[in-house]
């Protein structure tokens, strides 16, 4: 195959010029666009490579490829929450699984499991809402999700919908934010065993916004040389919750440890303020991201 840079290959290569953005969510979990879109609004930013990572799903990989323009190219991936400790040293994270087998059993069938999680869970902190007062109604929330496993972004918009709060940032930081009364925690696995599903699927652990420290408490650099140790890929380092000094101090370990950094925008459509294309991944991160997978590969790659 000749890439449009007319090299020849097998797999992924990548371009110096080339814009990659490896971290976005559609309406197949908690983003507002239709994963069929994605590569359009991803051209129109003037993005060569765009990740579809949804909450718990891979429901959105053949839209977001079957949309995509030519020379747009979509990473199948994911993104799913697992714990590091336990007790008052429970630190909630958040995995991506890139290019892995979709088909594998043991990977699949824990995405179900969450999905079904995120139901009873978003239907308790509804109850506890409602118990306290707050006008919101399941029915509103099952609405605004459309069939996608339930996120708390979706419990926001119906809160906002009921006069409850003036926006979704203004909702999470009212009644979803986490250890608060109306929170409820989700039963996610241990990272290591996340880690060890996604290689098994033959896809491409990297921990996601690992300092983002607006969403709860975050892990200290001994865990994530840990997690390295454990057959963690990489990190993101570039992303709107991290502030400069994360960035260098991130980018400095992952130096340390030989893990490959990435970039991206954390995109949810409207329901969040960050633009696709926010943050960006090096092509050659991207390429190695794309040499370790064996679960499957970008399509149009
Ligand atoms: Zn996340
Ligand atoms: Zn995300």
């Amino acid at each position: 195959m000749t890439s449009r840079w007319g090299r020849r290959h097998r797999g992924c290569d990548a371009d110096v010029m080339m814009r990659i953005d490896l971290h976005t969510h559609t309406s197949a979990s908690d983003g507002t666009d239709e994963p069929r879109s994605v590569g359009v609004l991803a051209a129109a930013v003037g993005l060569d490579v765009v990740a579809v990572t949804d909450h718990d799903t891979t429901a959105g990989w053949d839209a977001a490829i079957a949309g995509a323009p030519a020379g747009v190219r979509v990473v199948p991936g994911v993104e799913f929450s697992c714990v590091v400790g336990e007790g008052e040293r429970r630190v909630s994270v958040h995995l991506l699984g890139y290019l892995f087998d979709r088909a594998e059993p043991r990977f699949a069938a824990e995405r179900r499991r969450l999905r079904l999680d995120r139901t009873d869970r978003g239907r308790r902190i509804v109850e506890r809402l409602t118990t306290a007062g707050v006008p919101i109604e399941w029915p509103a929330v099952q609405r605004l999700a459309g069939g996608a496993p339930i996120g708390r972004p979706h419990i926001a918009g119906a809160l906002v919908t009921a006069g409850a709060s003036s926006t979704v940032d203004d909702a999470f930081e009212t009644w979803l934010r986490p250890g608060g009364p109306y929170y409820v925690r989700k039963r996610d696995v241990d990272v290591r065993d996340g880690i060890a599903m996604v290689l098994a699927a033959g896809g491409v652990p990297v921990f996601a916004h690992p300092r983002a420290r607006k969403r709860g408490r975050v892990v200290t650099d001994d865990v994530i040389r840990e997690l390295a140790a454990a057959g963690l890929a990489g990190i993101e380092v570039d992303h709107v919750d991290h502030d400069a000094a994360d960035r260098v101090e991130l980018r400095t370990l992952a130096g340390e440890l030989g893990l490959i950094m990435t970039g991206s925008s954390d995109y949810h459509g409207t329901n969040k303020a960050v633009p696709l294309g926010a943050n960006t991944t090096d092509p050659q991160a991207y390429a190695e991201i794309c040499r370790r997978a064996s679960g499957t590969q970008p399509a149009r790659c």
